[in-house]
């Protein structure tokens, strides 16, 4: 899966990894040859362009951590926009978060897996999940594919709704829930006809079975091989229902990964599950980040720079610990205080473990804060010079004005500002005289 892909990026990469120090020139040089080796895989044009933007942007612009090298931080860099391309840090789980039977129904062209898949999924929940799993054919087209399911059914112990010659899909669809709702499933699985190409009276066929079943999950079941045919397949069917995800088949043959990696970007639909295999056991959920992590092949290096980055902030606060037990606090303090809050996910936190810290809490809670308002807060104190940051004192009215207008703010959130910043250091300079904080840095650094 991703061979050739994988062997590309890794050579890119091993060339960076060596060096020191990367000059501008040599992130470009990386990102030209990432960008062939993407197109190579035949991903989509522009979510090349934007994904090389995206890296170029990042890892010209980004302070390299100490402890790694900024070969290091790139393929990191590479790995979160290879993640964000394929779907993002979550994975896409199935809905079946209705009444039962819960109903997924599967379309997708002839020949692109769909029954096989269908056969997976079904024992993928009934082992996994311990569902009860009826599946049904809707194929009436071609000759044998009810045949075809009752036979993997059989296979993969999941029961298959019993065949009758000639009955139209939509009466197969009915049929298929009211045995689902007398036998207590879980959830009904149903296979509709596949198709040569996309046409209009198969599309309507669909949707007949998709207004009657109303399915919770619409699963698009496309062939990797085909590359960007497959993007533009689940363009032409999400266009005419609503799919809630695609299941990419035959990754095990795929070594170019076109399809994977521009299926998200173009079509907004994830890629819930990957065939793997001919085995009814071969589908797996689509973890973007394993994914990722499998193309690059560097799941070391990216933790390495992910621990780098933590230990950086540690760093940071046991510096601003040191100065506050010495009483100090000015802006620049207050800037990166914020900065942890924010990091920390939540303000209430901090301000409840510090002792002394009761006035400058409400002073939080008269400003209203929220994120927005840090990141209101750390647009000011950037608007100010450097020696308004370490002398706040200067900030006459004048002063407050232009900051505001640098910061895109009211002079009244200044004001607020340097209230807070006031009660703060008071709070500081009480800590220092009960003999210092122990301990601090490491409540920082969580
Ligand atoms: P349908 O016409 O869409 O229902 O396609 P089928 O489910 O009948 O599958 C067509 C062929 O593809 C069968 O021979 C399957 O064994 C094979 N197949 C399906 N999924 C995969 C996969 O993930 N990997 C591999 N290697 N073969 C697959």
């Amino acid at each position: 899966m991703f061979d050739s892909l994988s062997d590309r990026l890794g050579g890119v990469f091993d060339k960076l990894r060596g060096r020191g120090a990367l000059k501008e020139q040599d992130v470009r040089d990386a990102m030209r040859e990432v960008r062939i080796a993407l197109l190579e895989a035949d991903v989509a044009l522009p979510v090349v362009r934007r994904f090389v933007d995206q890296v170029t942007e990042k890892a010209i612009g980004q302070s390299v951590l100490r402890s790694v090298t900024p070969g290091q931080q790139v393929v990191k860099i590479v790995n979160d926009a290879l993640v964000e391309m394929l779907g993002g840090d979550t994975t896409p789980e199935l809905d079946l978060n209705a009444a039962p039977p819960v109903v997924i129904m599967m379309v997708g062209l002839q020949g692109s897996g769909k029954t096989t898949s269908t056969a997976k999924i079904s024992k993928f929940l009934k082992d996994k999940q311990g569902k009860k799993v009826l599946m049904a054919s809707l194929d009436v087209n071609r000759p044998a594919a009810q045949e075809q399911l009752k036979v993997l059914g059989e296979q993969v112990g999941v029961a298959t709704l019993p065949i009758i010659a000639g009955q139209q899909p939509t009466e197969i669809a009915t049929r298929a829930l009211q045995s689902a709702k007398l036998q207590a499933v879980d959830v009904l699985l149903l296979d509709t006809a596949g198709r040569l190409h996309v046409d209009q009276q198969l599309m309507d066929e669909m949707k007949a079975v998709s207004a009657i079943s109303s399915p919770r999950e619409t699963l698009l079941v496309v062939d990797s091989l085909t590359g960007q045919d497959a993007v533009n397949v689940a363009q032409s069917f999400s266009g005419e229902v609503d799919l809630t995800g695609v299941v990419l088949t035959r990754m095990d043959g795929d070594a170019r990964g076109g399809a994977a990696l521009s299926m998200r970007a173009v079509t907004g639909k994830p890629i819930k599950f990957a065939g793997t295999g001919e085995k009814p056991e071969a589908i797996e959920i689509f973890h973007p980040s394993r994914v990722a992590n499998r193309i690059l092949g560097m799941g070391d290096v990216v933790s390495l720079v992910e621990k780098a980055a933590e230990s950086v902030k540690v760093e940071e606060a046991e510096a601003l610990a040191k100065r506050m037990e010495q009483g100090k606090f000015d802006m620049n303090d207050l800037r990166m205080q914020l900065k942890q809050m924010q990091n920390m996910g939540g303000l209430g936190m901090l301000a409840n473990m510090m002792p002394g810290m009761k006035k400058a809490k409400a002073a939080m809670a008269a400003s209203n804060m929220d994120d927005k308002v840090l990141v209101r807060m750390d647009a000011i104190i950037g608007s100010m010079t450097p020696k308004e940051r370490t002398n706040p004192a200067l900030l006459n009215a004048k002063r407050k004005i232009r900051v505001a207008k640098g910061s895109g703010t009211q002079v009244q959130d200044i004001n607020k500002l340097i209230k807070m910043h006031q009660e703060m250091s008071k709070a500081m300079k009480q800590i220092k005289k009960m003999g210092g904080l122990k301990g601090l840095a490491a409540m920082f650094g969580k």
